[in-house]
């Protein structure tokens, strides 16, 4: 019969010598790769301490712009939603009230925006669907869990702050989709 690999070898059931069977040698040359390896060059870091350069149009974390006057830019039409391939945005579409202009930008806003990070690909769709520059990928890593349900991300972790502080920076970001 034909070999699967030109690795095989025959298997020899030789009896062990007396240096074979104290394993000394063996655990030497064990520890010898051990400590040789201690001086060389680390190649991991030490996370989430230290963190690798990122691209400065790395997907991650997805934000919810407001506009300059601090209003939510998102309408709700849903495109974002029809465009991701993973189905992981839902949202509940509300009519803004007289007095709540200062709140949402559109007649129409998201009361409730939902991106389901676990279905989540990043792959940039939703932010190219979108026709109000309202959602945007951003160079912060989605932090890590243990429970499901912590990995919905409502608006509370998607809609930047009104403060200029608490602005996220998407500048690169939109300069890149302008480019195409
Ligand atoms: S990045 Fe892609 S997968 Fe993630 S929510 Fe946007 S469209 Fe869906
Ligand atoms: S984020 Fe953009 S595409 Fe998605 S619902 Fe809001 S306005 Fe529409």
């Amino acid at each position: 019969m034909q070999a699967l690999t030109n690795r095989s070898m025959v298997v020899v059931n030789k009896k062990m010598t007396w240096m074979e069977r104290i394993y000394l040698p063996a655990i030497i040359g064990g520890l010898m790769i051990t400590i040789r390896h201690l001086f060389k060059k680390k190649v991991t870091i030490q996370y989430p301490e230290q963190e690798r350069p990122r691209s400065a149009v790395y997907r991650g974390w997805h934000v919810l712009k407001r506009d300059e006057q601090g209003r939510e830019n998102c309408t709700a039409c849903g495109l974002c939603a029809v465009a991701c391939p993973a189905e992981a945005i839902t949202m509940t579409a509300a009519e803004r009230k007289p007095g709540e202009e200062h709140l949402y930008r559109e007649e129409k806003y998201a009361s409730v925006y939902e991106i389901n990070m676990l279905r989540c690909i990043f792959c940039g769709l939703c932010e190219e669907a979108c026709p109000k520059e309202a959602i945007f990928l951003t160079d912060r890593i989605v932090p890590s869990g243990m429970l499901r349900e912590n990995f919905i991300f409502g608006k509370d972790k998607l809609v930047e702050g009104v403060e200029p502080d608490n602005r996220i920076d998407v500048s690169k970001r939109a300069r890149a989709h302008r480019t195409y």
